[in-house]
């Protein structure tokens, strides 16, 4: 591979060009990559791609899916199990460079997203392997169904969590024998750069892994436009899920998107209310960057008082700070602007006669923004039915189960739901009746892989996971042979 500048990134070298057909690539312009850590810093000038760089790297793509797709799905599924490895020997490269360039606790980062990472790229190797064709009989025929790889995938990620998000995305299109395209976020573009090492020292051939940087509405646009990619799988916000969409529809292909959420954790009185007040105030870390997030508090009216005591106690416990530090249990926001939206969504709640009950400012010095309580005055507040992506929690009242689940439905998203409650019968009642991709009972985040995950509404179209993302990679065919 030719040499490219690098940058170094807490010690750790990582290359600021794209990797396209096994070559990194210079780009004709850059962008900086600032730290939230410490903004006044430049992390690196990042390449900047544009028309000429997208059809490049899907060029790539279409001479690599030619290679790959051929391959044993043993052969495919040896190459992603040494990425794994890779990711794992990398574990606290990969965890530092992340921290600093999108914020998050670098404890969680090297404790577990990271490894969750080499999970993705495993897992999926496994599925491909093991996979068993579908056959049956049928009126004097025999039924088979073949998976044929579908094709260059185009891969686009937000900013949040990119290296676990890049990992679960890329995984499955690889294990189903397509090449990639990655286009990582440009607020946190270089643990990508650094999986981008990793296929090539697994030895990935040439065009089956490519990397192209830049911003949304250049380089994105111009790769979803490309009518040589056939999947687009994308993650982010539903702003950029419809113009994804639409591309995707002038060229008939098939695309999902992962969205945004706005996820209520539902308190009832029989619970565990200790578990329940420490679940939401846990729901503060990383400053609420996370689309799982369970933001709306929805508690029977019965114990409101008492739960707010115990997680007005958990939420004084946080700690804001330096996300290198692992005293640190709030991590910055990922960027200036960030902040200023969240910022201004609580102005709004504010000045249309939401309280805020605690928090509501940001911290001087740093990119936090204080953990924040806010009991809506209406349940159509903008702060209620918007997703804020930042530390703020919304409380309301109920006084029936059917009121729980009338206020959990009345978003337009259905990512995600927290529920607790001592009783297994309502777990399963109120589970069943809420609208989402996941719900969770006294527990949170706790997923296998081979479960569908998605969201309903407004927070996507399409279910990763499992045998659904190998599907959504592969086009199906039906082969019938008569007896
Ligand atoms: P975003 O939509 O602004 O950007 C996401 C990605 O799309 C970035 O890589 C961006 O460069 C790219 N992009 C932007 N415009 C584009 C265009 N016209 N064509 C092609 N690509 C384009 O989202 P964000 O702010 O980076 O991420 C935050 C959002 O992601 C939140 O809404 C959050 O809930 C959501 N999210 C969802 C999940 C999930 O699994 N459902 C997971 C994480 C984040």
């Amino acid at each position: 591979m030719t040499e490219s500048p690098r940058a170094a990134v807490g010690g750790v070298e990582v290359s600021v060009d794209h990797l396209i057909g096994g070559e990194r690539v210079a780009g004709e312009h850059t962008f900086e990559c600032r730290s939230p850590l410490e903004w006044d810093r430049k992390l690196a000038d990042v390449a900047r791609g544009g028309v000429a760089a997208a059809e490049r790297a899907v060029g790539a793509a279409v001479d690599g899916f030619g290679v790959w797709s051929e391959l044993d799905a043993s052969e495919r599924a040896a190459a992603l199990r040494r990425v794994a490895d890779l990711i794992e020997e990398r574990n606290d490269d990969i965890a530092l460079v992340e921290t600093l360039d999108m914020g998050f606790l670098h404890r969680s980062m090297r404790e577990r997203l990271v490894a969750r990472g080499a999970l993705n790229f495993r897992f999926y190797a496994d599925m491909a392997e093991a996979h068993a064709e579908p056959r049956w009989p049928a009126r004097g025929t025999t039924h088979t169904v073949q998976r044929m790889p579908a094709g260059p995938a185009v891969v686009i990620t937000p900013w949040n969590a990119p290296f676990m998000l890049a990992t679960w995305k890329v995984a499955p299109a690889l294990a189903a024998g397509n090449s990639v395209v990655l286009k990582p976020a440009e607020w946190s573009p270089l643990s990508a750069s650094v999986l981008a090492d990793l296929t090539v020292e697994a030895g990935l051939p040439a065009g089956v892994f490519n990397l192209v940087q830049g911003i949304g509405s250049e380089v994105g646009a111009a790769l979803t436009a490309d009518a040589r990619v056939r999947r687009i799988s994308f993650t982010g916000s539903p702003e950029t899920a419809r113009r994804i969409g639409a591309a995707a529809a002038a060229n008939i292909v098939p695309f999902t998107a992962e969205v945004g959420g706005k996820g209520p954790l539902i308190v009832f009185a029989d619970c565990d209310l200790e578990a329940a007040a420490a679940q939401a105030a846990a729901q503060y870390e990383d400053s609420g960057q996370v689309c799982l997030a369970g933001t709306r508090l929805l508690v029977e009216a019965a114990v409101r008082d008492e739960f707010l005591e115990a997680l007005a106690a958990r939420t004084a416990a946080h700690v804001l700070g330096d996300s290198r530090d692992d005293a640190t249990t709030i991590a910055p926001m990922v960027h200036p602007d960030h902040l200023a939206r969240v910022e201004a969504f609580v102005d709004r709640a504010r000045s249309a006669g939401d309280t805020i009950v605690w928090g509501g400012r940001r911290r001087t010095g740093s990119l936090h923004y204080e953990p924040t309580l806010i009991e809506p005055a209406a349940n159509d507040s903008e702060i209620v039915q918007s997703e804020v992506f930042g530390p703020v929690l919304t409380l309301q009242t109920f006084a029936t189960e059917a009121e729980a689940v009338e206020l959990a439905n009345s978003t337009r998203y259905g990512l995600s739901a927290i529920v607790y409650t001592g009783s297994a019968e309502r777990a399963e009642r109120v589970g069943r009746a809420v609208r989402a991709g996941i719900v969770w009972t006294n527990t949170f985040l706790v997923r296998d892989l081979s479960a569908p995950f998605g969201g309903c509404g407004l927070s996507g179209i399409g279910r990763e996971g499992g045998d659904h993302a190998l599907d959504f990679h592969s086009d199906l065919k039906t082969l019938i042979l008569a007896d």
